[in-house]
């Protein structure tokens, strides 16, 4: 006897009402997509429930993957048998010896199926005598087990259930449309990416960067980055923008302490176009509420001045500590803190306006017509695909 499906669960999504089928399809594809390398697998759906088909495979290095896919709540895995007695008994008893750390256990029967000639309750009766004569240790604990072996006896089969292994939650990539999200090398926005994608939005990147300024190996760490986030997603699309001669044109004409905020505004603005360019529909940033100067509200004001689309900030209540708890979960954290310079910090002002009037900062910024130097960055932009395939952490090498 051997576990041969996965059962999956989706909590929330349960809640989508006439949407709900859509949903589910994107996340039975995107399973699918994430577990291409086991060929023998299958995703289904039968009876309102999900589940994966092992046909052979171990359920452990699956159960490592689907941790990493937003939309599922939890997983068990489950083994199907006719609905037969002395099926259900010996699978009940294999799910039993496969919980290593229980020493108490619960048996929870349902029959969906009222043709089955055994009720629940005698069914939790007659499995868990069966359960206590058949191993040694255990013991019977129906207000806190440590394990439950939830018995389903459903029309066709009996699927047979033990340890719940937790998911993301979260929805499913791709059900949510599309952002862009500003990505620097830092650490708030990779998470930020992640926060979207677990709304179920699809992420596109842009990073801007300043060659001779900045290095191939800060353009190399924003790509490791965009690696790490498309463990949640497929394959993410990055636009590289040459901002160096956008950022000496402001540092030449702009009044010192409004630099910072026109550069932000720049970034908007071609971020816009990008989307514009692409059809995505709004900009995701990693700015959080009074980190620095950048992000006070004033600033926030007279940045999101330049456009009309929607500007998530999916960190903007959050704590540093927190922000950071979360990059190291999913991976970036070491990454975001190798030390290479990025073109903010190169161009920082002496003296930021911590609070920035817009009608001032529209005011300085007429003085000068930028257009043909964010058409020109526009024009250079490069475009590089970073896919969710295992790589290689030399696979970068030719596109720098
Ligand atoms: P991060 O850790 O994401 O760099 P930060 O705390 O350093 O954020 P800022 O430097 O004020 O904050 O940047 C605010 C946001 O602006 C970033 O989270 C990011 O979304 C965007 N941003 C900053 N620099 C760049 C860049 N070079 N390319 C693309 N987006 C950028
Ligand atoms: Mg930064």
């Amino acid at each position: 006897m051997k576990y041969d499906h996965i059962l999956i669960r989706y909590g929330e999504l349960a809640l989508k009402g006439r949407n709900k089928r859509v949903f589910l399809q994107q996340l039975q594809h995107h399973i699918q997509h994430k577990l291409r390398q086991f060929k023998r697998i299958k995703v289904s759906q039968t009876q309102g429930r999900m589940f994966i088909l092992l046909n052979g495979e171990n359920p452990e290095p699956v159960f490592d993957i689907c941790k990493q896919i937003f939309g599922i709540s939890s997983m068990s895995a489950a083994i199907k048998v006719e609905n037969n007695e002395d099926e259900i008994k010996q699978a009940a008893l294999y799910a039993l010896q496969q919980s290593k750390h229980a020493r108490t256990f619960k048996v929870v029967s349902r029959r969906v199926n009222k043709t089955f000639p055994v009720g629940s309750q005698a069914l939790n009766h007659m499995l868990g005598g069966h359960l206590l004569t058949h191993t040694e240790g255990f013991t019977v604990d129906v207000h806190d087990p440590d394990v439950k072996i939830n018995v389903e006896v459903r029309e066709k089969a009996t699927y047979i259930t033990s340890d719940v292994v937790y998911g993301l939650g979260g929805l499913p990539v791709g059900s949510g449309s599309r952002t862009l999200l500003m990505l620097s090398g830092g650490i708030d926005s990779p998470v930020a990416g992640y926060l979207a994608m677990k709304r179920g939005v699809a992420i596109e990147a842009i990073h801007f960067h300043s060659p001779p300024y900045t290095s191939d190996r800060a353009k190399q760490k924003v790509l490791d980055l965009v690696k790490k986030l498309t463990v949640y997603g497929k394959t993410i699309r990055v636009h590289l923008v040459p901002f160096t001669k956008l950022q000496q044109a402001i540092f030449e004409e702009i009044p010192d302490g409004y630099t910072m905020t026109v550069m932000r505004r720049m970034m908007m603005r071609i971020s816009e176009e990008i989307c514009i360019k692409r059809g995505i529909l709004s900009i995701t940033t990693g700015e959080s509420l009074g980190q620095v100067a950048s992000q006070t509200m004033e600033s926030m004001h007279a940045i999101n001045a330049v456009t009309n689309l929607p500007v998530i900030r999916p960190l903007v209540t959050m704590d540093k500590s927190e922000i950071i708890d979360i990059s190291e979960d999913i991976n970036t954290y070491d990454i975001s803190i190798r030390p290479y310079e990025d073109c903010c910090t190169i161009f920082t002002p002496k003296s930021p306006k911590t609070k920035p009037k817009k009608d001032r900062v529209e005011h300085v910024e007429h003085s000068f017509d930028f257009t043909p130097y964010i058409e020109e960055a526009l024009e250079h932009t490069e475009e590089v695909k970073v896919s969710d395939q295992h790589t290689e952490a030399s696979e970068f090498k030719d596109l720098l």
